[in-house]
């Protein structure tokens, strides 16, 4: 039985529960194994007619009113409970905010080894193989599961294509007796939704993003002389908006805005998975890295393998004599 930790927010399934079922489903081809689609939550009703569409084997649902607002201290108690009654085989959880803050406390509390990250997956004989991608994405390091079940397993955002999906299930709906001892630690005070501000990217034509290759704050002027010589946003990866180089609505990726302009140059950017995800729809990419392995360039039309420094100023000026010509 494979495991999958639906991840939802005011009553609906956020993206990442789609790219799970896209990973469970194929590894429970591969493996001969059921798929349980496990929601915590106050009134998971909703959440549970979604799920109802999917192709998933049994939908576990464990009602609380301690449960109506996400909580590690509560989601571990009641997912130690589960799994140890029900003892799967793999429990997938998303690799996102949520997901990383529970992920390894579950994996402390079961006393059971946590593979993070995981992109892909193969099955080697008998044995699971989980991919997961390290060094910036460089490199794919394979990890092999040993000793007995279950194995955990985080989900990298953007790895497995949500709309992959199978749908068509006739799931059986079960629900698992919530007693939970005492009061979580933590208390959610306040939900700030982030502004959508001048840096709505998502209908953008044109976007110019800047990543962790500029080096310094100052540094990103480029990316918005660039952006203004040829009319487009600016955007920026995430170490960018973690470095406050730019607030956190020029994020785009997994975690940030999905985009998908007519033209995306992606300047000083790696090409991680996470990124990638938001940007890779783009209908023209355009790269300049001076690393010519980086992942970038698999997805990027045109690329430029060379210091942004030296390239960027260069097209800039050539955009900008054009606007005059
Ligand atoms: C749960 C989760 C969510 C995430 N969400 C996002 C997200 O939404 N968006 C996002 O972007 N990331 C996200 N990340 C982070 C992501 O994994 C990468 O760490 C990040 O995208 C890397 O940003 P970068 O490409 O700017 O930096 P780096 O990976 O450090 O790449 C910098 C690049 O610049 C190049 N470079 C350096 N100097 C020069 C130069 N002089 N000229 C030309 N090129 C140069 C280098 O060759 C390198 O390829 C997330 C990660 C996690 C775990």
């Amino acid at each position: 039985m494979i495991f999958l930790i639906a991840e939802h927010k005011d009553n609906k399934l956020k993206p990442i529960t789609s790219e799970l079922l896209v990973f469970a489903q194929r590894v429970g081809r591969d493996f001969s194994q059921s798929i349980t689609a496990v929601v915590l939550g106050a009134n998971a009703s909703a959440v549970v007619e979604e799920l109802k569409s999917k192709k998933v084997d049994r939908i576990l649902t464990a009602e609380h009113e301690q449960l109506a607002e996400y909580n590690p201290d509560t989601y571990v108690e009641v997912l130690q409970s589960i799994i140890s009654q029900e003892k799967p085989f793999l429990v997938l959880i998303g690799h996102t905010t949520q997901g990383m803050d529970f992920a390894p406390r579950l994996s402390a509390r079961l006393r059971k080894p946590l593979i993070a990250g995981c992109v892909e997956y193969d099955k080697l004989g008998d044995n699971l193989v989980l991919t997961r991608q390290i060094f910036n994405a460089k490199m794919n390091m394979k990890t092999g599961l040993r000793g007995d079940p279950p194995y955990l397993a985080t989900a990298s955002p953007g790895a497995f294509p949500a709309d992959e999906v199978e749908a068509g299930g006739t799931a059986e709906v079960v629900q698992h007796p919530v007693d939970l001892t005492g009061a979580p630690r933590r208390k959610v005070v306040d939900r700030v939704e982030v502004p959508k501000g001048k840096a709505d990217l998502s209908s953008a034509p044109i976007i110019v993003s800047g990543g962790r290759g500029l080096k310094e704050k100052e540094n990103f002027n480029l990316v918005f002389e660039l952006a203004d010589a040829i009319g487009g946003s600016v955007g920026a990866s995430r170490p960018v908006v973690d470095a406050e180089w730019l607030p956190r609505e020029y994020q785009v990726g997994s975690s940030g805005q999905t985009v998908s302009p007519k033209l995306y140059f992606a300047i000083g950017i790696s090409g991680a998975i996470q990124h990638l995800v938001g940007m890779q729809t783009s209908r023209c990419i355009v790269a300049i890295n001076k690393d010519p392995e980086a992942p970038i360039f698999k997805v990027a039309h045109y690329g430029i393998a060379d210091d942004l420094f030296k390239v960027v100023p260069v097209l800039t000026k050539i955009f900008k004599d054009l606007k005059q010509a």
